[in-house]
């Protein structure tokens, strides 16, 4: 009998707490396909990231695209992508501020990437805002939101944002600017911050929502993810988070229903925290402050007093496997 009670008692806390703290998370990528860099041809990068990504047995990454980016990159990184079993979803045709292109201009061009993209047998028609930009005003967030569901778009919010493409763009002016870089360090330190958003966001879902959601993470299609991005599935690992489909994701309760608020681009958890009165300034982490990224590169990525080569770096860079 004490053996059932024990059980009972050992199952309604086991229950909720893996509920509440189930680190579940999809790995989503914008902006392809991207441009070679000084770091890393397209080429390399995308097998870079498909190589990393198979420590993910089998769970789909979806890669966000950019469609007037295959206009000048070609498809070949989309197809490679597709063949290794990952999934496409829409970015918009060229990737701009609802307000720069107004409502009617800014939904022509989302259905002219839409309507490209229904060639892929792996397009999902989902919508990823680029700057994750659903609208400034009321009208402009409505219209938008109307518009999408008639040409048969849902939302790709995430729940985890980050200055990802920040870290990547500081690599890339050190290179311009021949600084040495320690790419360890960097390697070391992008896991770091990355691993702080993901648990900044759970923690606010879990204490404004009541539980962690299936997690939808931000990541670009950059150096810094084809560099690190096998760190970062093994540091998820090892706190307990189970790597998931974004259509897995995408069926969360969160998912259904779009927050009444104009606070969206710091994703979907930091706007429904914000509807139950949690200050803007609660919502964002330090390290989406570029002082404070400034200062951390500055200090821990840089390599003071050693001469700055250049080609010696972009040669190491290229020459990086996935560890
Ligand atoms: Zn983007």
């Amino acid at each position: 009998m004490w053996r059932r009670f024990l059980c009972i008692l050992c199952f309604s806390f086991w229950l909720p707490s893996t509920w509440v703290h189930a680190k579940e998370i999809a790995l989503t990528f914008d902006d392809a396909p991207r441009a070679s860099s000084q770091c890393l041809d397209a080429a390399t990068r995308s097998q870079l990231l498909i190589q990393q990504l198979q420590q993910a047995a089998g769970v789909p990454a979806m890669f966000m695209v950019t469609t007037n980016n295959i206009a000048k990159q070609g498809n070949q990184a989309l197809k490679a992508y597709v063949q290794a079993g990952h999934l496409l979803g829409n970015h918009s045709h060229s990737h701009q501020h609802p307000e720069t292109l107004g409502l009617d201009g800014y939904l022509a061009d989302v259905r002219q990437s839409h309507e490209q993209l229904l060639a892929w047998a792996a397009y999902r028609p989902y919508y990823r805002f680029p700057f994750l930009n659903e609208g400034r005003t009321i009208a402009m967030r409505d219209g938008l939101r109307k518009g999408l569901s008639e040409i048969g778009l849902t939302q790709a919010y995430v729940t985890i944002d980050n200055y990802d493409w920040y870290i990547d763009q500081q690599l890339q002016n050190a290179l311009q600017q021949q600084q040495a870089v320690d790419i360890q360090a960097l390697g070391d330190w992008y896991v770091e911050e990355m691993m702080k958003s993901i648990r900044f966001y759970d923690d606010i879902a879990v204490k404004h929502i009541g539980r962690s959601p299936k997690h939808v993470l931000l990541l670009h299609e950059n150096d810094v993810a084809a560099l690190f991005l096998g760190d970062l599935i093994k540091a998820l690992t090892a706190e307990g988070w189970r790597l998931i489909s974004p259509i897995e994701a995408y069926q969360d309760p969160i998912a259904s229903g779009l927050p009444d608020t104009l606070f969206n681009n710091q994703g979907r958890v930091a706007a429904l925290a914000r509807l139950q009165g949690v200050k803007k300034r609660d919502l964002v982490p330090l390290n989406e402050e570029e002082s404070y990224l400034d200062e951390k590169f500055k200090r821990r990525v840089l390599k003071h007093g050693s001469d700055a080569n250049n080609e010696a770096l972009i040669t190491r860079c290229r020459a990086l496997q996935p560890r």
